[in-house]
């Protein structure tokens, strides 16, 4: 059976025979809770699927996914409902939402843990932390590890323990067949490449089994300074050759509120650091002088802290607003580019947009480019333009616009994209995700696990034409 069906095929479809198989709940429009659980982080995006099964398990999982089948029905797939194209809900479709999916095992002697994919960056954070250790995720506590695994992960720690995915043993997946399969190096080894960076195509993940670091305590924090193009210059000269226990995040921003921003000062455009060093401390210390040297600070954070508490410092990002994004994977970043950046970030029109620099290298780097279907392992820096506003009723006109201006400069330096930080861009973009021959072996994989293209809202890469 194809997978064209629309409304058409599920209104007035007899949903009980998947609701008696269901240990988790189907919600269907008009239903009590039926509203909040159709809300995504990005709140620029409102959809209205048929029907929402919160599933309880991977068993669960299998029955939507049979259902769907048989029926030629549209198939969504959400986790943590941060995909910036809002694709973990479809208009009309029936939705598998694993949000409450969240068990967490870990076992702190082999230093592994079972992940259910409903889990959150911070919640994993949070169990991991009394054992010692943590895994390197996304730089917010809400992003769920579903889309998060499948796509790549760059987060906290990515130059010290390389992306999420390097660190995954072995997941579970139910395929477009039905089936729940183990994807690992010994079983389903190429679906087991294709999920590390392929994202959502190739099957709904259940279960991730990832290994974790031995980490306790960090040198992290906010090092805020005033911004100029000598300022960002040095960031950017030294981020990605940095030693490696040495991960930043930077954003080119309009001073906000926090408490540790002198008042005099909220409002200006600044350089917000975000610095997570792990490592003996006083070499932490050594690692970040360089950055501290830049100019003098607007507020230095930086202390030595338990891991999770850097989530404190994006906790304003864990807040579903409105937001559009335009991102490129690059090796160097020019003077015009910030230049371009700078200009851009002083004449916005939300005080919330922003221009994200992150370095990048280290452990990322060293993984081999054909070892993962995340493939621009040698990008130096992402570059990323976000314009937010909080008023999902507020026209989204003048902020695209506002993006649009400054895309041509950012994007003409770009050598690739993460596919986590893609909206709904067309297909040359989602191309500009991967190298051609990773895109080819990637539809190879699409046409043994999902030859009809049954996991198509995302991302999508077409299956393999037959020989
Ligand atoms: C505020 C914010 C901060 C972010 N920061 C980072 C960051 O620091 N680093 C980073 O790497 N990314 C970051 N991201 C991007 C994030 O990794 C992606 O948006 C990711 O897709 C979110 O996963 P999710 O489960 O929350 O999303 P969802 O919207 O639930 O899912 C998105 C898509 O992923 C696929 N998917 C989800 N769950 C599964 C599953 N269980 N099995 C198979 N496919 C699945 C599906 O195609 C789905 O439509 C950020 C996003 C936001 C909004």
């Amino acid at each position: 059976m194809t997978h064209d069906a629309t409304l058409s095929s599920l209104t007035g479809l007899d949903l009980r025979p998947l609701e008696q198989r269901l240990r988790g709940t189907l919600l269907r429009p008009g239903m009590a809770t039926y509203d909040s659980a159709r809300q995504l982080m990005n709140r620029a995006v409102t959809r209205r699927p048929a029907a929402i099964a919160q599933v309880a398990d991977s068993q669960d999982v299998v029955e939507v996914v049979r259902f769907a089948r048989d029926r030629g029905l549209p198939l969504g797939v959400r986790s943590g409902g941060h995909s910036p194209a809002g694709y973990g809900m479809v208009d009309d479709a029936l939705v598998v939402d694993l949000s409450g999916m969240k068990r967490v095992t870990i076992d702190p002697d082999a230093r592994l843990a079972r992940v259910e994919a409903g889990v959150t960056s911070g919640e994993l954070a949070a169990f991991a932390q009394p054992h010692g250790l943590a895994i390197s995720t996304g730089d917010t506590s809400s992003v769920g590890f579903g889309g998060l695994a499948t796509g790549g992960g760059i987060g906290f720690m990515v130059r010290k323990y390389g992306l999420t995915i390097d660190n995954l043993i072995a997941a579970q997946v139910v395929t477009a067949s039905g089936k729940l399969v183990t994807a690992s190096e010994q079983e389903h080894p190429d679906l087991f490449w294709a999920i590390r960076g392929g994202g959502g195509n190739f099957g709904i993940i259940t279960e991730f089994i990832v290994r974790l670091a031995e980490v306790r305590q960090i040198l992290g924090g906010d090092l805020v300074l005033p911004a100029s193009r000598e300022v960002i210059r040095g960031y950017l000269d030294y981020v990605a050759d940095a030693p490696e226990g040495l991960t930043t995040i930077a954003h080119l921003m309009h001073a906000p509120p926090a408490p540790y921003i002198p008042e005099a000062r909220v409002g200006e455009v600044v350089l917000s650091i975000l610095v997570t060093w792990v490592g003996d401390e006083s070499e932490g210390q050594r690692a970040v002088a360089p950055l501290r040297a830049l100019a003098e600070p607007v507020a230095d954070t930086i202390a030595w802290m338990p891991y999770p508490a850097i989530f404190n410092f994006t906790a304003h990002q864990a807040v579903p607003i409105c937001h559009a994004i335009r991102s490129v994977l690059t090796h160097e970043v020019s003077d015009e580019v910030v230049d371009a950046a700078l200009e851009a970030v002083e004449r916005a029109n939300s005080p919330f947009s922003l221009v994200q620099f992150r370095g990048l290298g280290g452990a990322m780097a060293r993984v081999g480019r054909e070892a993962t279907a995340f493939a621009h392992r040698d990008a130096r820096y992402m570059v990323t333009l976000l314009a937010l506003w909080m008023d999902e009723n507020e026209d989204a006109t003048p902020h695209r616009a506002w993006i649009e201006a400054v895309w041509p400069a950012i994007r003409a330096t770009g050598t690739g994209v993460y596919v986590n930080f893609l909206e709904e861009e067309g297909h040359e973009r989602i191309r500009q995700a991967y190298p051609l021959p990773t895109l080819a072996r990637l539809a190879e994989v699409k046409r043994t696990y999902d030859p009809h293209n049954m996991f198509r809202f995302n991302q999508n890469i077409a299956p393999a034409m037959s020989a």
